[in-house]
């Protein structure tokens, strides 16, 4: 039905984000009886924590179901101060913490604050599928700086300053990254946070993965690499993946006091304070001891060796292996097709679900999450494994 109305151009060329639509689209698949081996969203598999779920419970039986202040409850904001100076090494206030409904939403407010129309924001592709969005949705421009598997995906930095225009506002980094779990060696960091200091511009730093990293591999956060950069910095993370709290909707944005501010006041106005129940379970796993974080991350570990492994036992298939986060970024170039093609015949043919990489600016590449269980991991590469073969057979 046309109905006549006319959209804004904000959105008439949005689409809707990829990860989420296909993980919605294999739900349903699964849904209707078929045999779905669902390796689309990056969703941690393990249920949320008891303490975390317990402080959920406890706050709906004492009524603290009401608005909360718009920027978050002083509690959870102090305690993530309180995380952020020990973690960091840098002095941070709570009224310099924004909590916001996800690190999506973090991100959301800060390219609001930050970019007036035609404003450029540096993203590095590969980028999660989210950054160029909300930089459009933002009125600003994305200028996209390619990273190589050849290089570990670290950003060169020459690139970086051939990039760099009087409009620049941000440069946007996401170490362990999605969709390629590489770590950002700390030169580089330092290197790009001297640059961003000697320009004026900021750095938006999605740390959501900080806590996934696979021993020998090391995080260093951009702060740790260079903490004279705080003023320039903007550190966006969340309870999403580390807790497995995908739903409860909690992130956090920190960073200098007017910026944070400002944030406070857009989301004042749009969303009001995050939900006032996520708010005191997110309380709980920044005060309590949470065990279960440790025994989640040598699961992911495990899975990690395993899967990446297996895929690069297969014919035609390679994959980087990830220092971080739980994705598998893995090489279709052998196939002879783009990603959407490949993801969509296997899709198709064997019912594997993986993210073909054009979401994510690059159809060499199809994402696979390994945050699912090992049983679908083994069933998927099995899957992979004969459709490979079949495929050589017919060639
Ligand atoms: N940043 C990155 C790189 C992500 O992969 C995600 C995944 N959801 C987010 C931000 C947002 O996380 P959430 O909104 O669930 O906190
Ligand atoms: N960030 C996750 C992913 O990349 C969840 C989906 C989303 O938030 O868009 O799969």
């Amino acid at each position: 039905m046309t109905i006549g109305i006319s959209m804004a151009e904000r959105v008439r060329t949005l689409e809707g984000s990829p990860t989420l639509a296909l993980a919605a689209k294999a739900k349903a698949l699964l849904k209707a009886g078929k045999p779905v081996i669902d390796l689309s969203a990056g969703e941690p598999d393990f249920p949320t924590p008891e303490p975390i779920k317990q402080a959920g419970i406890r706050a709906i039986h004492d009524n603290r179901t009401v608005y909360t202040p718009a920027s978050g409850i002083p509690e959870l904001r102090a305690a993530i101060a309180q995380d952020l100076t020990t973690r960091q090494g840098v002095s941070y206030e709570p009224s310099q913490v924004l909590v916001t409904s996800g690190a999506k939403h973090a991100l959301y407010n800060a390219f609001q604050a930050l970019c007036d129309p035609g404003d450029e924001v540096i993203i590095f592709a590969p980028y999660w599928v989210s950054y160029p969005a909300q930089v459009h949705l933002a009125g600003g421009r994305a200028r996209i700086v390619a990273t190589t598997e050849a290089q570990g995906y670290q950003p060169d930095l020459k690139a970086i300053q051939a990039a760099l225009t009087p409009r620049t506002k941000a440069i946007v980094l996401n170490s362990p990254s999605n969709p390629t779990g590489a770590l950002m060696e700390r030169e580089r960091l330092q290197a790009i946070a001297r640059l961003a200091m000697e320009r004026g511009i900021m750095i938006i730093s999605d740390e959501i993965y900080d806590r996934l990293v696979y021993p020998p591999a090391q995080a260093c956060s951009l702060l740790q690499a260079e903490p004279s950069a705080a003023a320039h910095t903007l550190i966006v993370n969340g309870v999403s993946k580390t807790y497995s709290m995908t739903g409860w909707r909690i992130g956090y944005i920190a960073g200098p006091k007017p910026l944070v501010e400002a944030m406070g006041a857009l989301q004042s106005h749009s969303t009001s304070n995050p939900t006032s129940i996520s708010q005191y379970a997110a309380l709980a796993a920044f005060t309590q001891p949470i065990p279960d974080v440790a025994a989640m991350l040598h699961e992911f570990h495990q899975r990690r060796d395993r899967f990446v492994g297996g895929l690069n036992q297969l014919p035609g298939l390679s994959c980087f292996m990830p220092g971080g986060a739980f994705y598998a970024w893995c090489n279709i170039t052998q196939l002879g097709q783009p990603a959407a093609v490949i993801a969509a015949r296997w899709l198709e043919d064997i019912f594997v679900v993986g993210v073909p990489g054009e979401g994510f600016g690059s159809a060499d590449y199809i994402r696979f999450s390994f945050a699912a269980s090992s049983h679908s991991l083994q069933e998927g590469l099995a899957r992979l494994a004969s459709w490979l073969r079949q495929q050589k057979a017919a060639a």
